[in-house]
């Protein structure tokens, strides 16, 4: 999807370090961090939101949740970590490429990410 900067990232246009990936999805470090620790997933296959999945989509997203818990460890996150995905205008999502926020690093209480 042209002038999508996960996309371009995922491309390889954007020089990003990416902590993981496979043939499904990627995961690099948010550029403006919320917690002490603060990953993004990013499926490969670019739709908006939720409602826009196709059946890859739900695969993937599935797959991705599985696959974080198998990483945990590896990312730093082996005390714990919260999992948020913004949808839409209200939830404040401002990059509209499906994304999973990753949380943890430290004790999040209830703090919102906006
Ligand atoms: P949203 O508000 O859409 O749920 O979250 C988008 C997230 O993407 C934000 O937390 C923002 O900091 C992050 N982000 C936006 N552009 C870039 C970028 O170019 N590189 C990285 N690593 N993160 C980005
Ligand atoms: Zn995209």
């Amino acid at each position: 999807m042209e002038d999508c900067v996960f996309c371009s990232i995922i491309k390889g246009e954007i020089p990003t370090d990416i902590l993981y990936q496979d043939g499904d999805f990627i995961v690099i470090k948010d550029i403006n961090p919320m917690a002490k620790i603060h990953l993004l997933a990013i499926p490969k296959v670019h739709f908006p939101l939720l409602s826009m999945q196709t059946e890859e989509g739900v695969q993937v997203v599935s797959r991705i949740i599985h696959k974080i818990s198998e990483l945990a460890e590896q990312l730093g996150l082996k005390n714990g970590y919260r999992l948020m995905i913004n949808q839409g205008e209200d939830a404040g999502q401002t990059v509209a490429h499906l994304h999973i926020h990753i949380l943890g690093g430290e004790n999040l209480d209830a703090r919102w990410i906006n």
